[in-house]
């Protein structure tokens, strides 16, 4: 089997089994924050937020994995970072083109070489209102980015907009293209936004929330349509969420993140089948049917700590109904069992 990709005509053998896209290691994105102006100036930092705190992950192409956390949790930075929208503090986001090659570290890359590496992989918004700017036509705002890169213009713009618009389902295309945001229903606009995410043939789109912002008789449509891309242009998906139920229908296996750091990962089924980490089970226990965050993560006893003044040892042991001394003071690894679950507990380092 191969994969032809439907824009640029290009074919390559599809993996025969589990390969790499990305490879994060001992990723870290710090932020400094100062307390004055003056203290900026003079580079003094007050404090330090540890947003992503060293994150190992691997995700393989033709995969979805879903970064759930709740908020604080660094599931957003983590994603961003992996676009080079915010610099890595240390650590490596190893790409390994699909064409062959070697693998690219994208927290070195800077300027021309970091712009060419955002064509390979692609945003979706959390919420279209926002994405799309209102004084924009569909047309234009769709094939902006194939017009920033330079990769067509004229007829062949305007044809790659019309493939783009049809292949997410708003079709005829013609009667959308002179449309403006405001005239579209948000299922639509959050179709635009996935039309204007793959019309530079990406490998990689990272999904914050895409459907957070949707009526609930919309979202199974659009992550329908996410699937049936993904089938159909060969793309990886990192869907970042803090919703259990459409992770559990959407994604092939999920890290769950606490403070900047994955406590769990593992194949969606099994994770959900048997959580192990202590916070994954207090979170599925609690997982409403209909999911807000409120509703998914506050059940669970205790405040998330603020990521400023982190507890020591593991960071949820505030929280957690098996801490015992050691969780107080030492931080546990996320180590990987056979059953193909990685946890980060104490109590599991002994488990298979
Ligand atoms: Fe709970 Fe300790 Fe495991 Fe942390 S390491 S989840 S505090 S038992």
């Amino acid at each position: 089997p191969s994969r032809r990709s439907p824009w640029s005509g290009r074919s390559w053998p599809l993996p025969t089994k589990p390969e790499s896209v990305l490879d994060v290691t001992d990723l870290e994105v710090h932020f400094a924050l100062h307390s004055s102006g003056l203290a900026r100036l003079l580079g003094r930092e007050t404090a330090t937020v540890k947003a992503v705190d060293g994150v190992n992950l691997t995700l393989h192409r033709g995969e979805v994995l879903g970064l759930v956390g709740e908020s604080g949790s660094g599931k957003t930075t983590l994603g961003r970072a992996l676009l080079g929208l915010v610099g890595a503090t240390s650590g490596s986001i190893r790409h390994h083109p699909e064409t062959g090659g070697e693998p690219v570290d994208i927290a070195t890359l800077r300027g021309a070489a970091l712009r060419h590496y955002r064509t390979r992989l692609q945003m979706g918004f959390q919420d279209p209102n926002a994405a799309l700017n209102p004084s924009m036509t569909i047309e234009t705002a769709v094939g902006h980015p194939l017009v920033i890169h330079g990769r067509a213009s004229g007829d062949e713009l305007r044809a790659k907009v019309v493939e783009a618009l049809e292949r997410v389902g708003l079709a005829p295309a013609e009667q959308f293209l002179g449309k403006y945001p405001s005239d579209l229903s948000g299922g639509q606009k959050q179709r635009a936004v996935i039309a204007r995410a793959i019309i530079l043939d990406p490998e990689v789109l990272v999904a914050d929330e895409p459907v957070s912002m949707l009526d609930m008789s919309v979202r199974a449509k659009i992550l329908q349509l996410m699937l049936d891309l993904k089938a159909d242009l060969g793309l990886s998906y990192v869907y970042i969420t803090h919703d259990l139920a459409t992770a559990k229908f959407f994604c092939d296996r999920v890290a769950i993140m606490y403070l900047g750091k994955v406590v769990e990962l593992g194949p969606t089924e099994e994770i959900f089948a048997n959580p192990r980490h202590p916070y994954t089970q207090a979170l599925l226990a609690n997982m409403p049917r209909i999911s807000t965050e409120k509703q998914a993560f506050g059940q669970i006893k205790g405040e998330i700590p603020s990521p400023l003044h982190p507890p020591t040892g593991c960071h949820f042991h505030p929280r957690c109904p098996h801490a015992f001394d050691r969780c107080v003071a030492e931080r546990p690894r996320l180590i990987p069992k056979a059953s193909g679950i990685a946890a980060a507990c104490h109590l599991l380092e002994e488990a298979v």
